[in-house]
């Protein structure tokens, strides 16, 4: 499994991977038509070729690897934040951390919305679209103080069920401070949950290392099934939603690291490479969390208890590249629809886009249904999200990786300013590249 048997990274791998897949997908939507058959009598293939290979093949290995992503997630979550809170020497070291992630989430999430915002209104990607014919029945979005509520547990064994990843933090967080309040009986516990921690992060490695194939079978599926006509159609805002996506990704969160840290922000991209593909291909901030916590650990030299603490928080509320396409999509929805905003009703757009993306469960395709709640706010007709939902999947990807680049900005940040950043580990190249250098007995608890 050691990945220096192989002649090229495991980032050129992945992104061989994700480059073949598309390409096979592409094929197969040219060679065949909606419904499998063949498009050209010159092949002679098996019209059955096509459900064998996407409908069963592809989609198969491409649930089972994310399954497989999926399935560490809770455990991941709830272990590592009780070995970060239950080695805090410093309990108000935790509000400190809790005060400077969720204030820096939400300036980033801020910027990102205005720029939208802002950049829509020079392109008027809406002008000359015409209204959906299909009816869209949004789903409710819940209301603020629910939100709120719903952060505390009623059982613990629940949330953990229902993948509840705020639920699981607070109680993570909980009994964490407990065990550092309860002497030996405490400690002997968190011994117990580092060796956990310790053992999960390796399977997170085994299958990261099963990424290139898993990569694969994403990206011919989707290609094989999507239609690009829907995005020539939509061109403006789809090309819009990616420009500006790709700016606040590159300059906003370079100005933002090198003003809060003066860490290099051309070596965080580097390093984020690997954990940018799994998002994109995976098209969820949640089930890319064990390799944005790999990455943060082993390659950006995050301490432990920063990035066992701010990773979920970000993977769970901070949505950078949501709050970006509900921003453009609420512009463009009003111009499609011929409504005027004010400016208090753009105020209002910042402020509910900012609360949706927090809102947003990091799985594909949540952003779209938060929409919902930013249209109502300032009397946009929910039906306008039908418009955009067919080019809504691409879109999905690229935001993906811009949220857990955002989370790992952020992470860096925090872990600077407490002095948990280690700086070699962040300015060497090759750390973290190969397994045999990690750490696995010890990193856990020398982070
Ligand atoms: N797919 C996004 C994520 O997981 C959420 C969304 O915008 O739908 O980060």
């Amino acid at each position: 499994m050691s990945q220096s048997s192989h002649k090229y990274s495991l980032t050129a791998r992945i992104f061989i991977g994700m480059i073949a897949g598309i390409i096979i997908g592409a094929l197969l939507q040219f060679i065949f038509d909606d419904s499998g058959d063949l498009r050209f009598s010159i092949f002679s293939v098996e019209v059955s070729t096509y459900s064998i290979l996407v409908e069963g093949i592809f989609s198969t290995l491409g649930q089972i690897f994310i399954s497989s992503l999926k399935m560490l997630v809770v455990p991941l979550v709830f272990v590592s934040l009780i070995c970060g809170t239950s080695n805090l020497s410093d309990p108000s070291k935790l509000g400190r951390l809790g005060a400077k992630s969720i204030s820096l989430y939400i300036l980033t999430t801020a910027i990102a919305v205005s720029i939208a915002i802002v950049a829509a209104l020079a392109v008027a990607p809406g002008e000359g679209v015409n209204m959906p014919e299909e009816n869209y029945v949004p789903k409710e979005a819940p209301s603020l103080s629910q939100v709120i509520i719903d952060l505390f547990p009623t059982n613990p064994i629940n949330a953990m069920a229902e993948g509840n990843m705020l639920q699981i933090i607070v109680f993570a967080i909980l009994l964490g401070v407990s065990m550092a309040m309860t002497g030996d009986a405490g400690k002997r516990l968190s011994a117990f949950f580092e060796d956990v921690n310790t053992v999960i992060m390796r399977l997170v490695t085994i299958i990261m290392n099963l990424a290139p194939y898993g990569v694969f079978v994403l990206m011919a599926k989707l290609f094989a099934t999507t239609g690009l006509d829907k995005i020539i159609a939509l061109a403006w805002y789809f090309g819009l939603v990616f420009i500006v996506l790709l700016l606040h990704g590159i300059v906003t969160y370079s100005v933002i690291l090198k003003v809060f840290s003066g860490l290099n922000p051309i070596t965080l991209f580097k390093k984020m490479r690997d954990a940018a593909l799994f998002a994109f291909s995976t098209s969820s901030s949640s089930a890319t969390l064990p390799v944005t916590m790999e990455t943060a650990r082993n390659k950006l030299g995050v301490g432990k208890s920063v990035s066992s603490f701010t990773l979920p928080l970000g993977a769970t509320i901070n949505m950078d590249g949501t709050a970006i396409m509900q921003g453009v999509a609420t512009v463009f929805i009003a111009q499609v629809y011929a409504v005027d905003l004010t400016l208090g009703d753009y105020v209002m757009v910042v402020l509910t886009a900012t609360l949706a993306s927090v809102g947003t469960a990091g799985v594909p395709g949540v952003g779209l249904i938060m929409l919902a709640m930013v249209l109502q706010q300032v009397g946009l007709p929910v039906d306008g999200i039908a418009l955009i939902i067919g080019v809504d999947r691409l879109l999905d990807m690229t935001r993906t990786a811009v949220n857990i680049t955002g989370d790992c900005t952020v992470a860096c940040i925090i872990a600077k300013s407490e002095g948990e950043l280690d700086q070699a580990k962040f300015d060497d190249p090759d750390a973290g590249v190969k397994e045999e250098d990690v750490d696995f007995e010890h990193f856990d608890r020398n982070a």
